[in-house]
């Protein structure tokens, strides 16, 4: 996301650069921004979409900034919001939240600061903000926008519908004067629709951002031994922020347990723990005590550490859609993060078994069993579409964005183990494929993966003496490769529809309709070798972000930040993001002019926290040389 945006400076444009570079430290707006703060400051209604970590936020507080003014903001997390509140005060901007765990004092003191103007923005639940006297109490102040985070939650179309975010369709009728901006980071079509009908937004400004995100490198591998695969891609990111997903809540104390046995600090959450416990782990890996956090997917909106730089998938998740969500936790500073899934098909099976239970537990007592099927089937159909996305051989970038709708610009995107060259495609391809088919027809199709791929191993069981099928000419077949790696092959063709499994507790393989084609030599197709432990490489923007970074200055001012933070009770990124101390520990400033050129020093932060980091960076020098100032010059 470090794209920058040829914009016009138009009538506001310079008044926005000049509020960005005092509050934020930013020089320029990343895509789409200029947009939403224009539409924002006109006063007129807005839809802005823009995957997790595009910078939404951004657009609606610095409009409250430009016009001194007092805007809402509808957040459906009070962590959210405290961190929110936290950040944006530190950087100089009046903010507060208004919430249910306020004492009545608390709220009076609020209600009067508010009424005297001292804030420029107000963070509300959809609670709060319909409770009885607030629409009357707004309407006193003069609100001037209402900004709808994580709207998507208005629609159950969408993956985390809200019943009381529901409620804000009265919105409109209770603000008929403010303009209304929903954010949200989830695209589908259809949930787009809904959150403008639901909003009864007016000749909405709608702005869709790109779904790539191109910092993030992605990679798709076989499980095969779990704990050493997590284990190493911990160390691959030393005194990184690392989040592993599992599924279940014993996996999660079982990996993390794993993790603690080889010296990894590693903390598990699920929402099997208490709220207290919960609550803890969570300010721990905010505040950066912890940097490895195992979790289930309840770990999440939560939670705002934006240099986290490896997402580990111990299992695949749901749908496509998740894994969107959970791999967007990654390198939302931008910087180049890793996003690791470990794939098997026993997931799928597991996720299928999972769906079908509660479907049948549902429909004990549904009311709208037709609703009920259609729910179950679509959730069948996600799980598919992210399965292929697994065992699919085509650019992860492009796969994820044209998922999403979206055309994919580049032939290559360099950042994911397909275009690295990680993943190798089988030459022989279309010859393994018919050879499997043949020994599915051989078996005359009465038979699951694991046996199939038995006969073509020419393994020596029980079954195989049984049914006399070490007989067949297809016995061994392939018995160059592993019974894993060959059913792993014959899974993908599966995925890709040359073969089909039949449903049910014993699924069978049996050729279908386009099997034909393919044993008889008319169709080419491309299987992904069966993975065997490739080394990785860097992706250029992984080497790019270290580049003239010296590592040592880098954690040293790491540990300052961190010391601040710990002293101020705030999480680290309150004090400068990664992103700023990199660029502080590849350019050395030397002074507090040249200091204010590093992106993310805004005005209060240079005045308060400048002079300690110029004292760090002068210790180090002192120490190692290496000069001050690189390739620094105001401008
Ligand atoms: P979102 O709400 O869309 O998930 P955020 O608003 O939290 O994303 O922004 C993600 C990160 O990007 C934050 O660390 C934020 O400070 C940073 N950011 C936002 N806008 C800019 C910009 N114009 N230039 C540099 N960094 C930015
Ligand atoms: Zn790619």
């Amino acid at each position: 996301m470090s794209e920058s945006f040829d914009t016009e400076v138009g009538a506001n444009g310079a008044e926005i650069l000049e509020v960005l570079s005092r509050y934020w430290g930013f020089r320029e707006l990343r895509p789409l921004q200029q947009e939403a703060i224009e539409a924002n400051l006109e006063g007129r209604d807005s839809l802005l979409v823009l995957p997790t970590g595009g910078g939404k936020s951004l657009t609606y507080q610095l409009p409250a900034m430009v016009r001194s003014s007092l805007d809402v903001v509808i957040s459906p997390l009070v962590a959210l919001m405290k961190d929110q509140v936290d950040a944006l005060t530190t950087s100089g901007i009046p903010a507060v939240a208004y919430q249910g765990g306020l004492t009545a004092t608390e709220r009076r003191r609020i209600r009067e600061e508010l009424a005297d103007g001292r804030y420029r923005l107000l963070f509300l639940s959809p609670e709060m903000l319909l409770g009885s006297s607030m629409p009357g109490f707004l309407r006193t102040l003069g609100v001037r926008t209402v900004a709808i985070d994580e709207a998507h939650c208005i629609s159950q179309w969408g993956h985390d519908f809200r019943p009381e975010y529901r409620q804000l369709s009265g919105l409109r009728d209770l603000l008929p004067g403010t303009a209304l901006h929903a954010c949200t980071a989830t695209a589908t079509p259809r949930v787009r629709e809904d959150i403008l009908h639901q909003l009864q937004l007016r000749d909405p400004q709608v702005l869709v951002g790109s779904f790539d995100r191109p910092n993030l490198t992605y990679r798709i591998r076989a499980r095969e031994q779990r704990k050493q695969q997590i284990l190493e891609e911990v160390r691959r990111h030393p005194g990184g922020a690392v989040i592993i997903y599992a599924l279940s809540r014993r996996d999660t104390e079982q990996i993390a347990e794993g993790l603690r046995e080889q010296g990894v600090s590693a903390a598990f959450y699920h929402a099997g723990l208490s709220r207290e416990d919960r609550d803890e782990v969570q300010e721990a890996f905010t505040r950066e005590h912890i940097d490895v956090v195992v979790a289930t997917v309840a770990f999440g909106m939560g939670i705002d550490r934006s240099n986290v730089r490896a997402v580990v998938h111990a299992a695949m998740p749901r749908s496509i859609e998740h894994y969107q969500q959970e791999t967007g936790r990654a390198g939302r500073d931008g910087d180049p993060a890793e996003c690791v899934l470990l794939h098997s098909y026993a997931d799928v099976e597991r996720w299928r078994a999972l769906s079908e239970r509660s479907f049948n537990e549902a429909m004990g007592s549904s009311e709208d069993p037709a609703a009920l099927e259609q729910a179950y089937r679509s959730q069948l159909r996600l799980l598919e579409d992210m399965n292929a996305l697994a065992t699919g051989a085509t650019c992860r970038h492009r796969a994820l964005v044209e998922y999403f709708g979206q055309a994919y610009p580049h032939e290559r995107c360099g950042a994911c183990d397909v275009c690295l060259g990680e993943v190798d495609l089988l030459e022989d391809s279309t010859t393994v494929g018919r050879k499997v088919l043949s020994c599915v027809a051989r078996v005359e199709g009465r038979f699951g993966v694991q046996h199939v791929a038995d006969v073509l191993c020419g393994s020596d069981t029980e079954m195989i003496r049984r049914c006399r099928h070490h007989e067949l000419s297809t016995h061994g077949l392939l018995k160059d490769l592993s019974r894993s790696a060959v059913s792993n092959l014959v899974h993908q063709l599966i995925e890709q529809g040359w073969l089909t499994r039949t449903p049910g507790d014993r699924p069978i393989v049996q050729l279908n309709d386009r099997s034909g084609a393919l044993l008889r030599g008319e169709v080419e197709i491309s299987l992904l070798r069966p993975p065997s432990g490739r080394a990785r490489r860097t992706s250029a923007a992984e080497e790019a972000s270290w580049t003239d970074v010296d590592r040592g200055l880098f954690e040293s001012l790491r540990s300052l930040r961190k010391r601040i933070a710990d002293e101020i009770g705030k999480p680290p990124y309150v004090v400068f993001p990664d992103t700023t101390l990199r660029a502080m520990a590849r350019h050395r400033p030397s002074t507090k002019d040249t200091l204010s050129l590093i992106r993310g020093v805004g005005d209060k932060k240079l005045r308060t926290y400048g002079p300690r980091f110029l004292a760090a960076m002068d210790d180090w020098d002192r120490e190692h040389g290496g000069g001050r100032d690189l390739e620094l010059a105001a401008s």
